[in-house]
């Protein structure tokens, strides 16, 4: 799960990171009350759930309250497009004010979880700030990489290593030591899966302040924080999304037209490579569970049918808890509720109850071609791009 920036530093203020001062704004004239009572000289920035704002006219530093609240006017209700967003944006339904900042300097510093060493990792980097991408691309060596043993925490000779790779001075090895120590226990205490701060930054004064933050949570481990779910906008998220998330089915929309229904991760990875080798792209990676039954399937397949960039469909059971039958079932009644389904479907079937599932699919007004296994499946998607 993402939250917003002004979301963010809350949680990092919590954990005594320092922060600007500043607050959220939903109308024009709350951003101008805001920008006054801080001086006038603030920062307006788009709250969405994506980055590469600064870039795309999302981030502006104003010089009066009434120009806080005109560059939020014109952001509020508007769609901004980034780099990290679809060409159709996010929608923008607040702004954060916040002090100005004399920077002197833009660090990269992260916390995440590295599927490498399978433990948290600490990235940072002395050319922090909307460049980062690019560094990583043509200077990898200007980003640095320390790995947290979970048992120690973050250690004081790598608070060391990581002042010094960043370029600064000795003063600031207090300071850096603490303030990574306090996002990693932060890190582990909500349990990220990402905690960014983009751009970390020295002011001209000195201080250390956190100018963007980014918290992403592993959504598996949501049960017991209720105080972040609170802070859910779905606003910002994928429709078909949510309405997967509801029924607990794993869904992910992805660029393709080829919708894929699997029971298990495994089998829904092995049908998108079975997708991708037919020469199609898959809409979706959708796995329905081990244990879905006839309503589960019915809600997934819908969702499938949702979505106007769906073409054809590829659909993939293997009969285990879950029985052909009944997920047979469950495509058929969903296709009846949405008033038939217009594109062509391919089933893959095998397991228990294969016999019944197959016939209550042939027998159905659905237009079905039944394959025996991937390879078939394969050449079925290739004949329906034609
Ligand atoms: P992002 O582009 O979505 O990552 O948005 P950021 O919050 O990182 O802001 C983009 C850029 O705006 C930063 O890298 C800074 O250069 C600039 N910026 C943000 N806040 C301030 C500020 O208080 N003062 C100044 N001078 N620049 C700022
Ligand atoms: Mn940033």
């Amino acid at each position: 799960m993402k939250i917003h920036e002004y979301q963010a530093k809350k949680i990092l203020s919590e954990f005594k990171i320092p922060v600007p001062k500043g607050d959220a704004a939903s109308t024009p004239q709350e951003a101008r009350e805001i920008a006054q009572r801080l001086g006038g000289g603030v920062v307006v920035k788009a709250q969405v759930h994506a980055g590469g704002r600064g870039k795309a006219g999302g981030v502006r530093v104003v010089s009066s309250a009434e120009e806080a609240k005109q560059f939020t006017a014109s952001l509020l209700g508007k769609n901004l497009v980034t780099f990290q967003t679809g060409p159709q944006g996010v929608s923008v339904r607040q702004v954060l004010v916040e002090e100005a900042m004399d920077i002197e300097k833009e660090l990269y510093l992260a916390i995440l979880i590295d599927s490498q060493s399978l433990g948290p990792v600490i990235v940072a980097s002395e050319a922090g700030g909307m460049e980062i991408e690019q560094v990583a691309a043509r200077s990898p060596g200007k980003i640095l990489q320390v790995q947290v043993d979970p048992v120690l925490g973050v250690q004081p000779f790598q608070g060391r290593k990581l002042t010094y790779g960043m370029g600064l001075k000795p003063e600031l090895v207090r300071p850096i030591t603490d303030l990574v120590s306090n996002l990693y226990q932060l890190f582990v205490a909500k349990d990220c899966s990402l905690a960014e701060i983009n751009p970390l930054v020295v002011t001209k004064d000195g201080r250390l302040l956190a100018l963007d933050a980014k918290l992403n949570f592993d959504d598996d481990a949501l049960f017991r924080h209720g105080e972040l779910r609170e802070l859910q906008d779905t606003s910002q998220e994928d429709p078909l999304e949510v309405e997967a998330a509801k029924y607990d089915i794993q869904y992910i929309k992805l660029d393709g037209d080829v919708g894929c229904m699997v029971n298990g991760a495994g089998l829904a990875m092995a049908t998108m490579d079975t997708t991708k080798k037919a020469g199609a792209e898959p809409a979706n990676f959708l796995d329905v569970g081990g244990g879905a039954d006839e309503q589960k399937i019915s809600q997934a397949f819908k969702i499938i049918l949702s979505d106007p960039k769906v073409k054809r469909i590829l659909i993939n059971i293997f009969g285990g808890i879950l029985r052909c039958d009944v997920a047979a079932r469950g495509i058929v009644t969903a296709a009846q509720e949405m008033g038939g389904v217009k594109v062509p479907i391919v089933v893959r079937m095998s397991g228990t109850n294969v016999k019944e599932g197959r016939e209550i699919l042939s027998s159905s007004a659905l237009k079905v071609t039944l394959v025996n296994d991937l390879g078939e499946a394969a050449k079925a998607i290739k004949t329906s791009i034609g």
